[in-house]
């Protein structure tokens, strides 16, 4: 799909991967609807981008609903939805305390898990309405999932069952969605430098930076950004889900 006058619609926009898919995708000509629960965030991000901010709740089906009015209202019916709003609160299973208090696994697998799901109804009941482009294409839904999904560190549980849920509903959204011409792809990233980083000490900082195999360093959202843009590119890939982690194998702790 060319993104040039395409309405998109990125989740957790306000900040760190979001923030930069916005930016770079306005850069391609794509009208920006940012929607974050941090709304000052997403203020600043719309304005770089000359796109709209929305404040949004992805665990709240009626936050959600409005939300993806205003969006279609201010930029027509999306035909790009990348879902980036996410949490990492970390817990192990049972700790010196306890067990991990219930309502602590639940807060993550909602915002992770169903706010992703919860954008994917609200945003493909209306994309399958939108004018078909080459190859009857009418959209494209990218969620974020992580490496985590696959190896969890000990404090992930909650974190890797929502990333892991996000995998599993990949192929079903896109096989469903297929008839519609609505692709569906999932990018698993590694370690990736955002503010979802910034509150780790500089040696620990040094340290992840060395743990993929090549290249050693940390990813960045622009390398996500980039990956965006090549999947928009190629009508080909769907159902797919793709690490972006220079071979990061995350060990147990
Ligand atoms: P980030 O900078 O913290 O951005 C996440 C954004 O989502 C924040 O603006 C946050 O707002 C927002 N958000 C949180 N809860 C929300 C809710 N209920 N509704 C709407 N928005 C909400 O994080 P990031 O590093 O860019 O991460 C983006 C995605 O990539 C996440 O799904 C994350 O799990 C995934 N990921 C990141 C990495 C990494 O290394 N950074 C690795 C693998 C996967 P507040 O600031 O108000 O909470």
């Amino acid at each position: 799909m060319n993104v040039d006058g395409l309405a998109a619609v990125i989740t957790g926009g306000g900040s760190g991967i979001g923030a930069e898919c916005a930016r770079v995708l306005a850069k391609e000509g794509a009208k920006i609807a940012v929607l974050d629960l941090n709304l000052e965030g997403a203020r600043e991000v719309a304005a770089e981008c000359g796109g709209v901010a929305i404040e949004c709740d992805v665990t709240s089906s009626e936050s959600a609903v409005k939300a993806v009015g205003e969006a279609k209202e201010a930029n027509g019916i999306a035909q790009l939805l990348i879902n980036c709003a996410g949490i990492a609160t970390p817990g192990r299973i049972v700790n010196r305390n306890g067990p991990l208090p219930l309502e602590d696994y639940e807060a993550v697998i909602k915002v992770n898990l169903i706010g992703t799901f919860n954008m994917i109804r609200l945003i493909a009941a209306d994309m399958q309405d939108a004018d078909p482009m080459e190859d009857n294409e009418r959209g494209l839904i990218i969620n974020t999932a992580s490496v985590a999904a696959y190896e969890g560190q000990i404090g992930q549980a909650a974190y890797s069952s929502s990333k892991g849920g996000i995998v599993a509903l990949n192929i079903v959204a896109a096989r469903e969605l297929a008839r519609s011409g609505i692709r569906v792809n999932t990018i698993s990233p590694g370690l990736i430098d955002t503010p979802m980083m910034a509150g780790l000490p500089p040696e620990a900082h040094e340290s992840l930076s060395k743990q993929p195999e090549f290249p050693k360093r940390l990813g960045t959202p622009e390398d996500y950004a980039k990956l965006v843009l090549n999947l928009c590119e190629n009508v080909l890939i769907n159902g797919e889900v793709i690490r972006l982690d220079g071979a990061l194998r995350m060990a147990a702790r």
